[in-house]
């Protein structure tokens, strides 16, 4: 039989890979990712502050998957053939073909919009350049390093945080957002402690004001319809996701979004659509939360189908947010209800991503090392 095909190795593909390598007879499965790492992104801010490791966050396919059957390909897709039944995907300079039984799409998302000459905080790549570039303000001999970030939503937050404590004295962090409040989906107690802990870093907060130009020397802001000029050493992008625009492209897209049914398939029943590309309907948040419930309900359905056991439609169940605020600390709203913050909260927070870990191995690692840590 043709193989199962999944397309990237993020929190919907490679859990769904995952799962089905545990169901019984299941044909060969195929995971194809542009990167020879996973990326654990809820914990790339902590790469920023020496918190996390590389090799706990973004673990090598090869070394994940050593033990299972899933067969790994690094390529970047181009083109979904939904008719034939095959993805193309370009390899070491090579255009290849590969048709399959069923189809798994969960590319992520991407950061819209972005003006030149400001950087990105999704991938390792960009945690790297922003490290990059902090070092080397770090260590010129200016006294302030001023930081704007565009964007007031858990990932703005969660970086100006970790970028005060990391600059200390020296840093200047700005959050700058359009909207009239920081976190606007947040449960309110997280917002709340946000709050305090950006008060307490002295991080400056623009509501109801635009980033409407990034120059060489700074940005400029738009507020009440007046542009001010503010220079600045860094400008980070965190407004938005959007789907990369060969997913949109597709006849399975309805120009934005994959469109899925109750079972997460598209309008071609044998491919199914996960994560931060697939529009569900009632609306589901970007979360790698409901892109790893879907996954296991795909892997589930992939399973029924070959079986030819009725399908189970998805149910998301919001387990609650957990946001990281600083060295150190974090607040957690479980269930979105119940607050647990400060340390107790950043080991909660680090204790719950230890289990969210792909593989058993991993997690093992993992634990094993911060036991170690604690003991010095
Ligand atoms: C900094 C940051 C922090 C976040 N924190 C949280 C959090 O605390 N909690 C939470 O629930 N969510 C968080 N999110 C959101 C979460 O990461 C996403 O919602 C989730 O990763 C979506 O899962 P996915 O499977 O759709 O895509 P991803 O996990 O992004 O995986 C997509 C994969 O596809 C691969 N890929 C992309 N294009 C191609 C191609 N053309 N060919 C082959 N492979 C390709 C990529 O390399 C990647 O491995 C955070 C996101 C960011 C950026």
């Amino acid at each position: 039989m043709k193989p199962i095909v999944i397309v990237g190795g993020g929190f919907g593909g490679l859990y769904t890979a995952l799962s089905l390598a545990r169901l019984p007879a299941v044909p060969p499965i195929v995971l194809i990712d542009r990167n020879d790492r996973f990326l654990f992104t809820p914990l790339l801010y902590e790469l920023l502050t020496g918190e996390v490791e590389e090799w706990e966050i973004a673990p090598r396919f090869r070394d994940l998957l050593a033990d299972t059957p899933i067969e790994f390909r690094l390529g970047n897709v181009t083109q979904v053939d939904v008719e034939g039944k095959y993805v193309q995907m370009v390899s070491e300079g090579m255009i290849t073909q590969l048709e399959y039984s069923y189809l798994v799409l969960a590319v992520g998302g991407v950061t819209p919009n972005v003006p030149g000459g400001a950087l990105t905080f999704r991938t390792l790549g960009d945690c790297y350049r922003l490290d990059s570039k902090l070092r080397e303000l770090e260590n010129s001999d200016r006294d302030r390093i001023r930081v704007v970030i565009a964007g007031g939503g858990t990932s703005g937050v969660e970086l100006a945080c970790k970028l005060a404590d990391r600059l200390g004295e020296r840093g200047r962090i700005r959050i700058v957002d359009r909207n009239d409040r920081l976190m606007a989906r947040s449960p309110a107690i997280n917002r709340r402690l946000a709050l305090r802990e950006l008060e307490e870093r002295s991080v400056w907060i623009d509501l109801r004001t635009s980033v409407v130009a990034v120059k060489a020397e700074g940005v400029s802001l738009q507020v009440n319809g007046h542009t001010e000029d503010l220079p600045t050493d860094i400008v980070l992008w965190t407004v938005g996701t959007a789907v990369p625009s060969w997913v949109q492209e597709l006849p399975i897209s309805n120009g934005h979004k994959i469109p899925v049914n109750a079972y997460l398939q598209c309008s071609a029943p044998e491919v199914f659509a996960l994560g931060d590309i697939s529009q569900f309907s009632p609306p589901l948040p970007a979360t790698a939360q409901v892109a790893i419930q879907q996954a296991q309900y795909c892997a589930w359905n992939i399973f029924h189908l070959l079986r030819g056991y009725p399908l189970l439609p998805f149910t998301y169940v919001p387990l609650g947010e957990m946001v990281s605020l600083g060295t150190d600390r974090a607040a957690a709203a479980l269930f979105n209800r119940f607050p647990v913050n400060g340390n107790l909260g950043y080991w909660l927070r680090r204790l719950v991503y230890v289990g969210r870990m792909p593989t058993l191995n991993h997690q093992l690692r993992i634990f094993v090392h911060y036991l170690s840590t604690l003991n010095r």
